[in-house]
């Protein structure tokens, strides 16, 4: 998700936050799977959505119907609820049967047809249309239109990043688009009207916060490199312009695999730069702001965000935190091994120069008085001070933490905590007993010291 290094978004980083909240922020998020009574924080798991989504560009409108599979994990679980955004239900059927359902507070809460049972898989599909405000981005100028944070406010599903899920996606578009989404495209079939329908297949389950599309008239350059091909997408740069703004990506890929202990989980990683100011990880892509792309032509260092995005495809995407109190296992993660590849790339003073960045960052929150644990209470309402400990004072302790363990703990540490977490959710104290376990220390002082602030 986004941060700062361009210009571009340096500005951004001082904007008032009631403007950045329209941006997208992590915001008050449902409890995964609960029974709509809130009952149990976990009542059911979502194993697969089967989702056809149609997005009006010119009347930022979408229009949607999802099968939602999922299991339930307790007795008697007689009502079920999904996050809605603002999205308009139209009606909601169980085996075809039209069920009763009610919208409160951005969730749709629907009455099963008979309560389902421990271990028990049923199926819901929702049929719904909405003009959302966030969620999903219309560019009616430039026939773009791309999904950012979050999730629940372009199709129905359970907004938390716990509840890890494969995808059936089924895009509609103008014939005259090119599109990108998760996970595999499996067909393209011509409909009425000059409109396509795309489809794609996630087959490996990920957290429903990095679902997503986006499309526009889009010129598609490909490159293959090793197992993985490269796609760059963009509409105002050209071929040449698009393999030089890229050229790094197979060596993030190989130096972030190498820390990672991991292969990178797909076949292919497209990077768009797309209208508007997007800076947004999604599986298997990422949309970036054209300056991005302008940025790196004029000073080819300048990759900062492009090597943000990409390292988020290991931590964030697949090694995952569980709710967002630990979203610094996200973000403080990706800037701190983005500052890492800068090292690998550029040398180490360069690593040296973004770390002392991060550490301003958060000296100037500190000095103010808002330092806080870099594990939150309650991740509501997020200030930007907030945010700036999550991105920057974490990315900083994580240097630290490498300091006090030395190169080869920390990064056995490290290996061992995103291979033993990929395709999994984490806490702090998984990313603690992986690092002690690598270094044979406690770091239970450190931790206080530095993440928990109870010291
Ligand atoms: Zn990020």
């Amino acid at each position: 998700m986004l941060r700062r290094s361009s210009s571009f978004s340096r500005e951004r980083a001082a904007l008032p936050f009631f403007v950045l909240l329209l941006f997208g922020i992590p915001a008050p998020l449902a409890v995964r799977g609960r029974a709509s009574d809130g009952s149990s924080s976990a009542a059911f798991d979502v194993l697969h959505y089967n989702a056809q989504i149609e997005p009006g560009i010119a009347s930022r409108t979408v229009k949607g119907k999802v099968l939602i599979r999922f299991v339930s994990q307790t007795n008697d679980l007689a009502t079920v609820g999904f996050d809605c955004g603002e999205l308009t239900i139209e009606t909601v059927r169980e085996n075809g049967a039209p069920q009763q359902f009610s919208t409160r507070e951005r969730r749709c809460n629907i009455a099963l047809s008979r309560p389902a049972q421990l271990g028990e898989t049923r199926e819901i599909e929702i049929a719904y249309h909405g003009e959302p405000r966030r969620g999903i981005r219309f560019f009616p100028d430039q026939a773009q239109v791309y999904t950012v944070f979050a999730t629940s406010q372009w199709l129905v599903c359970v907004d938390a990043p716990d509840d890890k899920a494969t995808l059936s996606l089924n895009v509609i578009l103008p014939t005259n688009l090119t599109a990108v989404a998760n996970g595999r495209l499996v067909s393209k079939r011509e409909l009425p009207d000059k409109r396509v329908a795309h489809r794609w297949e996630q087959n490996t389950p990920i957290p429903t916060y990095i679902f997503g599309f986006a499309a526009g008239p889009f010129r598609t350059v490909t490159e293959k490199k090793g197992r993985v091909e490269f796609r760059y997408l963009a509409t105002h740069f050209s071929e040449d312009e698009l393999r030089r703004i890229f050229h790094d990506t197979a060596d993030m890929l190989e130096f972030y695999e190498d820390r990672a202990g991991v292969r990178y989980a797909g076949a292919t990683y497209t990077q768009v730069l797309a209208a508007g100011n997007t800076e947004q990880e999604m599986s298997g892509f990422t949309a970036l702001h054209e300056p991005y792309g302008k940025q790196v032509l004029a000073n080819g260092r300048d990759l900062w965000l492009g090597a943000h995005e990409f390292s988020h495809q290991w931590w964030g995407n697949m090694v995952t935190c569980r709710d967002w109190n630990h979203f610094w296992l996200n973000e403080g993660m990706a800037n701190f091994m983005t500052a890492a590849y800068i090292e690998h790339r550029f040398g180490r003073a360069e690593y040296l120069r973004e770390i002392e960045s991060y550490r301003a960052n958060y000296e100037k929150v500190r000095q103010a008085g808002k330092d806080k644990a870099l594990v939150f209470p309650d991740w509501l309402h997020p200030t930007a001070e907030d945010r700036r400990l999550v991105y920057d004072k974490g990315a900083y302790v994580l240097h630290l933490l490498r300091e006090e363990l030395g190169e080869q703990a920390f990064w056995k540490g490290m290996r061992s905590y995103t291979r033993a977490y990929f395709g999994k959710s984490v806490v702090t104290a998984d990313l603690q007993a992986a690092m002690e376990q690598a270094s044979g220390k406690s770091l239970q002082g450190f931790f206080s010291r530095w993440v928990y602030l109870t010291e």
